[in-house]
């Protein structure tokens, strides 16, 4: 479901088409992200069809202008001893990890998952209080810029990863999971659509990508 809004009246998410069904009498919405309002816009472009926008000057990191990387947050405060246990439990637990990035990015090159790792310990996440190995992939994924469609035959679109903006220190994510939304959103960098996911520790998440060798699968062993 890629671009959402949320029905102020019932606190539901629909997407355009749901939204017409649902909320037809109400045109303006809130985003997931950012909660600002967003209104529903047709557009004339053929492009694009009708979707959810932002007001002018609004700060949403879907609007690729607006964002600001997660690595740029610095933590409330530091643990080392942490750093120590968790660096032990990321290695134990490498390909996993691995295989979940590979999942929520749509296929991922070693190389770049290395990159990531490298941008990730060039500050210092690692010492970041109260940190714990569920967020890890994610935040290696909000690490990068961009990840390219050219690097993968399963990416269709350029996209970057985010979390909620309303963050003051990274740590914030996992030291205050009351107030800070437990998501991860992957943003298309063409119009600013986006997925959303749960953070989840689990490693295994199946990609959309494999649903068509599933059903085939399901059709060899019926
Ligand atoms: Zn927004």
């Amino acid at each position: 479901m890629a671009n959402y809004a949320v029905d102020k009246v019932t606190g539901l998410k629909y997407n355009v088409d749901e939204w017409m069904i649902h909320c037809e009498n109400r045109s303006i919405g809130e985003c997931p992200i950012c909660d600002e309002d967003v209104f529903i816009k047709a557009d004339k472009s053929p492009k694009r069809s009708t979707h959810f926008s932002h007001y002018p000057h609004s700060s949403c990191p879907t609007i690729k202008e607006n964002r600001k990387p997660f690595i740029d947050l610095p933590p409330s405060d530091i643990d080392e001893k942490n750093a120590i246990r968790l660096k032990k439990e990321f290695t134990e637990n490498l390909y996993g990890i691995y295989l979940k990035c590979n999942s929520l990015a749509d296929g991922i090159k070693f190389s770049v998952f290395r990159e990531l790792i490298l941008s990730f310990t060039q500050k210092n996440i690692w010492n970041y209080k109260g940190l714990t190995l569920k967020y890890i992939p994610y935040i290696l994924l909000a690490c990068r810029e961009k990840f390219p469609t050219n690097e993968s035959s399963f990416r269709k679109e350029n996209v970057y990863f985010i979390f909620e903006p309303n963050m003051r220190y990274g740590d914030d994510l996992w030291n205050k999971p009351q107030k800070i939304k437990q998501k991860m959103w992957k943003v298309f960098l063409s119009n600013g659509d986006f997925e959303e996911f749960n953070i989840s520790d689990e490693w295994i998440v199946e990609p959309y990508w494999f649903e068509n060798t599933r059903s085939k699968i399901q059709d060899i062993i019926k």
